[in-house]
């Protein structure tokens, strides 16, 4: 038996928020596949449950005249991978959304529980932070806007206040023209496996296709949040793609601190990280001249 003492379910985003104002300390479910098991894990006693998969203004991939891409919250991994518009312009979220857990949890499992989830090892966090992404939070009569540079406080910690909900993910079109990406993601097995280290890699070459202008780097596991290395960017800018092949993993292993888990050692994700920004680097470089 699962320790929940109710379920409500929200059709609306102000009746969300209603249940959780009148409900201090009721939990948001969205796909469920992290809460729920935390529950059966005996991790959350006492679950007051508002579930919000019903609400259709959180569902949906969109783009405005200005080129603002939005995300609903409860867009799953499925939908990600197979959007035409994501696969267009933003590849590096198919990517990441397609290296996440097995069938079933990507058909379940959503964005926005991954970004509120709060973990290092959530595989959208680290491309999301490469694209500058925008979090719309609401909660009582006030919407506003958090870059998730700014989100995430510590391990499982982030900026969502009581009674608030993540109400849409949104893309500018500055943070996407002229970019390519690519999500390298390292794990023991293939599939349903958290990443051991996760590397997103956004990359603007310059006109002439020579040198690098503009680089965009975020790691998953190297640090207790995920984490974007912006003394590395600086110090690749410029650089050819050769010399930053040559010279990156060293750079991005100093700006990154991994623990020793029972996963892997520190010392075996250091020596990681460098081979998969390497990689990642190199497929965002190819994809640059498709
Ligand atoms: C077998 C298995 C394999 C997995 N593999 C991976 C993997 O490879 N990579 C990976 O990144 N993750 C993996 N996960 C973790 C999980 O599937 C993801 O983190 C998923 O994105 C969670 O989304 P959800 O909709 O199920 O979240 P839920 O479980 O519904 O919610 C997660 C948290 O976010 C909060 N929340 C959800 N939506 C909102 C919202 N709109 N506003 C405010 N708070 C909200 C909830 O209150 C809760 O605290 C795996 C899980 C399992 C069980």
């Amino acid at each position: 038996m699962l320790d929940i003492v109710k379920n409500e379910i929200a059709h609306s985003i102000p009746e969300a928020i209603s249940l959780l104002n009148q409900n201090h300390g009721a939990l948001v479910v969205a796909g469920g596949t992290d809460i729920l098991v935390k529950i059966r894990a005996g991790k959350i006693n006492k679950a007051h449950l508002v579930y919000i998969n019903k609400i259709s203004e959180l569902k949906g991939i969109s783009i405005n005249e200005s080129g603002v891409i939005k995300i609903g919250p409860l867009t799953t991994f499925r939908e990600l991978e197979n959007n035409p518009l994501i696969l267009e312009i933003l590849p590096i979220l198919a990517i990441a959304a397609g290296s996440v857990g097995g069938p079933q949890i990507r058909a379940a499992g959503t964005i926005g529980g991954n970004i509120c989830n709060g973990v290092t090892s959530a595989d959208t966090s680290s491309s999301l932070l490469t694209l500058n992404a925008r979090l719309e939070i609401s909660n009582n009569n006030t919407t506003h806007d958090a870059l998730i540079k700014d989100f995430y406080l510590g391990p499982s910690r982030v900026a969502l206040p009581n009674g608030s909900l993540l109400t849409a993910i949104h893309i500018d079109k500055k943070d996407y023209t002229g970019y390519k990406g690519h999500y390298e993601k390292y794990s023991q097995r293939n599939a349903m496996d958290i990443a051991t280290l996760g590397c997103a890699v956004q990359l603007k070459l310059n006109k002439e296709k020579t040198l690098i202008d503009d680089i965009r780097i975020a790691f998953g596991v190297a640090a207790p949040v995920p984490l974007r290395l912006s003394k590395a960017e600086d110090s690749l800018k410029g650089m050819t793609i050769d010399q930053a092949l040559l010279k990156g993993p060293s750079i991005v292993r100093s700006e990154i601190s991994p623990r020793d888990s029972w996963r892997a050692s520190k010392d075996f994700r250091l020596h990681i990280a460098g081979e998969i920004f390497n990689k990642a680097l190199k497929l965002a470089w190819k994809a640059s001249f498709a």
